[in-house]
C-alpha cells in the first residue's frame, strides 16, 4: 500500500488525454485510481487540436468528477471556438461543479497557425471566462520557460504571458523542459515584472525517443544535445531508455524541488507507472 508524503505541501496534478474508446476509458479509470495516492489537487483533461475531442473531453471530465475523489479540470482552447459554444461549455461545466479550467489558444490540426474562431489568443479566452463566469473558475494558463515556438522574441512572449495573467489567470503550467535553468530564469523574470502567480513545472516522462523528438520539435521544448545523444543510443532498448529517462526526470524534479517550485504537473500520457515511480523516488509517496 502506497502512502502519501508531501511535506512541502506541493500542488500535484496529472494530465490525461480523453480516451477514444470505452476500453480506453476503463483503463483510464484504473490509472486514475492508482494516481490518487498522490492526493492530486486535480486531474486535467486535454482538448484535441481543432476542438476534435470536445465531447470526449467533456465525458472524461464528468467521469473523473463523478467517479473519483479528485477534482477534474478541462482544457479549453480558442481553436475553432465561438463565444457561443465556449459559453455553453462553461455553463455545462458549472452545472457539473467543475471549478478549474486550463485555458489555451490551442493549435490548428494542420499545424501551428492561427485560431479560426472568435478568440485569437489565450488572453482573450481568459478574459471571456472571467466576464461570463466571474470568479467561479480557477484559471490555469500555459507558460513557456524556453519560449513558445511562434514567439517573436523572449520579451514579446513574456509580455503576452503577462497579458494572460492580467486577464485573470490564477496560475500557470509550463510546457515541459529538460533544463531547470530555463524554468528558474523564466520565474525570476516574471517575479521582476510583478507576476506572482504560481508557475508549476510540467513534467514529461521519457518513454519513447522518436515520439519525444518529434513532439519537442513542434512545441519548442529543447532536448539538450547530451540527452538527445544518450536517448538515441538507447532507442531500441525500451527498458534501458525508460530506466535512464527516470533517472533524468528524477534529477530534474529534485533540482526543481530544491529550488522551491510550488508544485509539479505530470504529463501522465494516461499511464500511472512512470509518474508513480518518479513520485516514489522524490519521496512524495512511500510503499
Ligand atoms: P497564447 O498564450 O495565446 O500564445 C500563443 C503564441 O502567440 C505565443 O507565441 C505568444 O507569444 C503569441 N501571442 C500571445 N498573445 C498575443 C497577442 N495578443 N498578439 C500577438 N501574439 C500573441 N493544446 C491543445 O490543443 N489542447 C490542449 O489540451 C493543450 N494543453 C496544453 C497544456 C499545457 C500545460 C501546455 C503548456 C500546452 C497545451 N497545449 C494544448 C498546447 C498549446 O495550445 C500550444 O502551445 C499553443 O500553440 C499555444 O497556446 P497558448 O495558450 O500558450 O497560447
Amino acid at each position: 500500500m502506497l502512502a502519501i508524503m508531501n511535506p512541502q505541501n506541493l500542488t500535484l496534478s496529472c494530465e490525461f488525454f480523453p480516451p477514444r474508446t470505452e476500453q480506453g476509458m476503463i483503463k483510464l479509470r484504473q490509472v486514475r485510481e492508482q494516481l490518487q495516492v498522490l492526493k492530486p489537487s486535480y486531474f486535467s483533461v486535454t482538448f484535441g487540436a481543432g476542438g476534435s475531442t470536445q465531447e470526449k473531453t467533456f465525458e472524461t471530465v464528468v467521469d473523473i468528477q463523478q467517479q473519483s475523489n479528485v477534482m477534474a479540470a478541462p482544457h479549453l482552447s480558442c481553436v475553432a471556438s465561438t463565444k457561443e459554444n465556449i459559453y455553453e461549455l462553461l455553463q455545462a461545466y458549472q452545472a457539473k461543479n467543475i471549478r478549474r479550467i486550463v485555458a489555451l489558444r490551442g493549435d490548428t490540426p494542420s499545424g501551428l497557425r492561427g485560431s479560426l474562431g472568435d478568440f485569437n489568443y489565450a488572453n482573450e479566452l481568459v478574459s471571456f471566462i472571467r466576464e461570463s463566469t466571474g470568479e467561479h473558475f480557477h484559471i490555469e494558463v500555459a507558460a513557456y520557460p524556453e519560449f513558445h515556438p511562434q514567439a517573436r522574441s523572449a520579451k514579446a512572449d513574456l509580455d503576452f504571458f503577462q497579458q494572460k495573467v492580467e486577464a485573470g489567470a490564477n496560475s500557470a503550467i509550463t510546457q515541459y523542459f529538460y533544463n531547470a535553468d530555463a524554468y528558474f530564469s523564466f520565474v525570476e523574470e516574471c517575479t521582476r515584472r510583478g507576476i506572482n502567480i504560481p508557475i508549476i513545472p510540467g513534467i514529461m516522462p521519457i518513454t519513447n525517443y522518436t515520439q519525444l523528438a518529434r513532439f519537442s520539435e513542434t512545441c519548442g521544448a529543447e532536448i539538450p544535445r547530451w540527452l538527445r545523444w544518450r536517448l538515441q543510443a538507447l532507442e531500441d532498448d525500451k527498458a534501458s531508455l525508460q530506466a535512464f529517462g527516470l533517472d533524468v526526470i528524477t534529477a530534474l524534479c529534485e533540482r526543481l524541488l530544491a529550488g522551491g517550485v510550488p508544485g509539479l504537473h505530470f504529463y501522465s500520457l494516461n499511464q500511472a507507472e512512470l509518474t508513480l515511480e518518479i513520485a516514489k523516488r522524490l519521496n512524495l509517496i512511500k510503499d
